[in-house]
Parts: C-alpha cells; structure tokens; sequence
C-alpha cells in the first residue's frame, strides 16, 4: 500500500515520522504564503501544512486544491505548537507538513457541504448518498452498525447457534404485511413472494434438527410506509428448539446486556433483569405495548372520580362503557392557557374529542377546565387517585378504551420530552408478555393472529381456542426500550391439530391452509420438536444504539417513505420485452395513465 497511515489516527506518537496519507480535501484555507488543508478518511481528520519553503511545486498544486478533491499527500507529522493545538480534532496536537501531493481526481462543487451540522434536506442528501455518507456522523453510524452485527454473530456462534441462509424467492409467508412479488419466467403466471421474515424457514430449520439457528436476515413488507419504516428491513432472526419462553428470553436479554457493554458502553442499562410487563398492563399504565420505562407519568383510571360528579359529558362517555384516564405533569401548573391549548391540539389531532385539566393551585384549590365539577368527596378521590401536589397540572382524556389509552400514551412522550425525562444515556428494556392471541378484526369481521399464525396458545388457555378465542394468551414476546419494540418472538405452534384449529378461527379453509402451508403441517407430522424464536428489528435496534431519530440514519442506502430510491431512481419502468418475457402487461389505472403518459 501506497499509504502509510489514516489521517485521523495521527498522533504526538508519530511526531517525526513521514507518512503518505489518501484522502479527501475537507477545507482549504490560504492564509496567504501558507495553505491549511484539513484531509479526510474514514478514520478522520488532520491538518496539512503546505510552505513554499518545504515544497514548491506542492504548494503551488495546494492553491488549486478544492473542496472534496481527492488526494495523495506524502509529508512529515510534527507537534503543533502549544497554542495552535486544536482541541476539537482526535489529531489536534498535530499537523503535516507537505513535501508532495497528487491529485488522484478533481471534484465538482458537492451539492452541500460534507459536515455532520449538513442543512441540506434529506431528499438531496439520499440522491447524493455516497456524499452523505463521507460525513463523519454517517461512517459512524455504519461502522456502529457493523460492529453491532460483528458481535452478535461471534456471540451467538459461542453458544452453539449456526447461521443459515434461507431463499430469498420463496412462497409466501404471512405476516401481516402484503408480499412483494417476482414473476417466473421458467413457470409463466407464476410467482414468488420475497420473504416477510423467513419465518416458516427457520421452523423447518427446527423440525431438520438444526437445533439452534440464527440469521441477519433482509426481509420484504410492500406496506405503506408510514413513518419510520422501510420496505426492505433487516432482522437479527433466531430460533431454538427444545426451549419455552423463558430459554428464549434469557439468551436474547444476555446477548442484549453484553452487545450495549460491548458497543455503546457509554449507555447505561436502567435495570437487569429486564423488568416484565404483560401486554394487558402496560396498555393500562403507560397506553402503549411498547412503553418508555425511562420515567413515570402513568397513566391513572378516574371513572371512580368523575362517577361521583354532575359532570355530563365524563358520565356519558362512563355510561357507555368509555373512560376517563389522566396523567399528573408533575410542576406543570405553571402551563399558560396557550401552552395547555397546545397540547389540546396534539391530542385533537390524535383522535380525542378533548383534553380536560386541572391545576393545583399553591394553597390547594383547584383551578382548570373542568375543576368546578370536583367537589367534596370527588375532590379529594381525585386528589388521592392522581396524587397531584400543589405545583402540578393533571391532564384528562374521555373515550373508549383503545382510544384514551392510545391518546394518553402519546401525551405521555410528549410530556416526556418537554419535562427532559428522556435521557438517551439509559436505556430501559423491558420484555412485554402475555399477549391475546387473536386480535379481533372489526372491518373484516374475523379474528387475525396478534402476532403470526404460528404462534403457540398458552397450554392453560388451550381449551379456550374452541369457546372464548378473545381471551386465549399467546406464548410470545417483544422486548421494547425507550418507547421503541426492538423484537419480538413467540413458542411456535409444533402440532398438526393446534395448528389447524388456529388456522380455522382465522378464517382459513382446511383447503387453503393445506394450499398454503400444507409443507408445514406436514412437517409437523414427522416428529417436529418443540420450539420458539425471535426476530430483533436490527435497523431500530443500532438506531436507538447511535440515537438517531430514524431508521434512515443506519442504513447505507435506505428508500424514501414512498418506497424511491432517490439515488438510482428505483422503481422504475422496464424495458416491453423484459416484460414479455414474463407474460406481463402493464394495466395503469385511469388517473395514473394521464399524468405518465407522454
Ligand atoms: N417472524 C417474526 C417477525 O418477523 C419473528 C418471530 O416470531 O420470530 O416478527
């Protein structure tokens, strides 16, 4: 190698020493008899002095030096004087001084500047991705990335755990998303489905007795891509046999505790062991299944309250079978009326009819929207139920359950937030468990799988699966921290019958599901073993390690929320005989032929 050194590794150490470093021109500043030119590579950043004295002909190259001109510079590392040390820079207590330098390839003026404070808007940013990512932030992110991944596949090979790779064109797996679709051109009118997760793989894995498998796995949902998600994601994919949930809860929190000790040791793990929550009570005290543990502010039920009121409209909503629920903001009573109106805005827009308040006042009196309903014995309950001091601001929202506690549980965040409660240095875990098994799909009238089809009932709840499906627990799992599901898994269904009977209540014909998964309830039939799983959402999961706000961040070349690749200009048209070949023709919708067609 031509190179000698990374330019972002230079230190007092090397002071002395000549070196060849390659890299890029991250700024360039003629002061006029002597040019600085900060080079950059992967490792960072370090100051280049180019003197007519010392060279010449490499000073005059140095004045024609533009920002992201790529370069070779070969030069001698010396300690910069005591006042010209640059704090900031891991290399700062040194600089080169330039003897030669080639440029290896000019470069156009970039469409923003390569620095992590970049004020470019994110379409440009993913157009010119391999720009974005020369920024230090980015290569942080990947490399983050990469060691986070590095260090699960040695762990996991440690304990015994192989990995497998399964088909990416394959039939069809369920998991509640729509399938992307690849024609057969060999079987014309044929299709795959690229894998959802490789779910029914990794199962079979299990009944071929590979005991324990795992995979980084890419996996495909053609879904609206609401906010934080991509239609190509990548799971941590994991499956064991012979296990129930607690074997596969204490291998992925162990493998959990030693990955944040290992990669981002400078955050601290609130608890351990992973505090457990079932489904039924998180939704109840914090509104969400996949609640931020980092602070309080539960949710508290006040129908108690609001019974013993005139209060017309929380009766009604009582009457109905609704609720009332609140949340003390501890200190918040210093809220303005704009302030308060503000946080009825977020809530109007989250579904609410409205958002009810209370202050306690400094002397003890109640003051707010609703106060006056709050008398004598109602007074004190709802003083006792919330545990509001004076000082505090308790906000209230009215409606059918599902409704209050999804209102609330956002509310909750947002208070979160604007009180500093969420601190990114901790990292609260907690697993969520017994989950419903069915979900009851109102629109469709049926029940769905909560989690997937494969799921195995609670054996206590088995009997159930004929007379209250509703009420019948799965054996799964999500392991959530600060507000965000990083996996989820579940004890797989291993017999022919169970697995029938749940293929019935959700509404699948014997036909079909002998269409569909005759494969798998045949397996079934040949000494499949018990076993169970869980897939981690890799993306969120070094997401939440680098604390970016996004999937996006952490993924090199990521798509647009409406599925573009704003780089190569993915999806795009192909060619009429492409498309012949797979006897395909192209049928647009009546508006979609008007704006695309010439
Ligand atoms: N296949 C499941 C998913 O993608 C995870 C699992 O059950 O292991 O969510």
């Amino acid at each position: 190698m031509r190179r000698t050194h990374m330019a972002g590794e230079l230190r007092p150490a090397h002071a002395g020493q000549r070196v060849t470093l390659a890299g890029w021109v991250h700024r360039s500043r003629d002061h006029g008899g002597v040019i600085f030119v900060d080079l950059r590579d992967r490792a960072g950043i370090v100051q280049v002095v180019f003197h007519p004295q010392t060279s010449e002909e490499a000073f005059r190259i140095a004045e024609t030096l533009r920002a992201e001109d790529v370069v070779y510079v070969t030069g001698t590392v010396q300690m910069r004087p005591p006042e010209m040390v640059n704090p900031k820079l891991a290399t700062g207590e040194v600089e080169v001084f330039a003897e030669a330098v080639e440029v290896l390839n000019r470069s156009r003026t970039p469409p923003f500047v390569i620095r992590d404070e970049v004020a470019a808007g994110e379409e440009l940013r993913l157009k010119y991705r391999y720009l974005d990512l020369r920024r230090p932030r980015m290569q942080r992110n990947l490399h983050l990335r990469h060691r986070t991944v590095k260090f699960i596949r040695d762990w996991l090979d440690a304990r015994g755990f192989w990995e497998i790779e399964t088909p990416i064109l394959i039939k069809s797996t369920p998991e509640g998303a729509r399938d992307f679709l690849v024609p057969s051109r060999l079987q014309p009118g044929k299709f795959y489905a690229l894998p959802q997760s490789p779910q029914q793989l990794k199962q079979l894995l299990m009944v071929a007795g590979i005991d324990r498998y795992f995979q980084i796995a890419r996996c495909f949902r053609d879904e609206d891509l609401r906010g934080d998600r991509q239609p190509e994601f990548t799971q941590l994919d994991m499956e064991m046999a012979f296990v129930d949930e607690e074997d596969v809860i204490g291998v992925n929190e162990a493998l959990m505790v030693d990955l944040v000790r290992a990669v981002v040791p400078h955050k601290r793990i609130q608890q351990v062991p992973f505090p457990r929550l079932s489904y039924a009570e998180a939704l109840e005290r914090y509104g969400s299944d996949k609640p931020d543990l980092r602070f309080g502010l539960e949710l508290v039920d006040l129908g108690h309250v609001w019974h013993q009121t005139d209060f017309r409209v929380f009766r009604a909503v009582l009457a109905e079978g609704g609720q009332v629920k609140g949340i003390r903001a501890p200190g918040l009573a210093r809220y303005s009326r704009k302030q308060i109106d503000e946080l009825e805005k977020l809530v109007r827009q989250w579904g609410a009819h409205g958002l009810a308040w209370v202050k306690v006042q400094e002397g003890g009196e109640l003051q707010g929207s609703v106060a006056r309903f709050l008398a004598d014995g109602a007074r004190a309950a709802f003083l006792e139920a919330t545990q509001a001091e004076p000082g505090d601001l308790v906000l209230m929202v009215a409606g059918e359950g599902a409704l209050v506690a999804d209102v609330l549980g956002r509310l909750r965040l947002e208070l979160g937030d604007r009180l500093g409660l969420r601190d990114p240095d901790v990292l609260a875990f907690a697993w969520i468990v017994d989950f419903p098994l069915f979900e009851w799909n109102e629109d469709e009238g049926r029940w769905d799988a909560m989690h997937h089809p494969f799921t195995s009932p609670k054996d206590e709840d088995l009997e159930r699966l004929e007379t209250d499906p509703g009420q019948v627990r799965a054996k799964a799992y999500d392991l959530v921290a600060n507000g965000w599901e990083l996996a989820g898994g579940s004890i797989r269904i291993h017999r022919r019958d169970v697995q029938q009977k749940v293929f019935e209540l959700l509404n699948i014909s014997p036909e079909r599901a002998q269409e569909r998964f005759g494969h798998m309830l045949e397996a079934f039939e040949y000494g499949a073993p018990p076993h169970g799983g869980i897939a981690w959402g890799l993306d969120r999961v070094v997401m939440v390690f680098a604390d970016e706000p996004n999937i996006r961040e952490v993924i090199a070349f990521p798509k647009t929320a409406s599925g573009v690749d704003l780089m190569t200009g993915a999806p795009s048209e192909v060619d009429p005989e492409q498309l012949a070949e797979l006897y395909i023709r192209v049928v647009l919708p009546e508006e979609e032929k008007a704006t695309s067609e010439p």
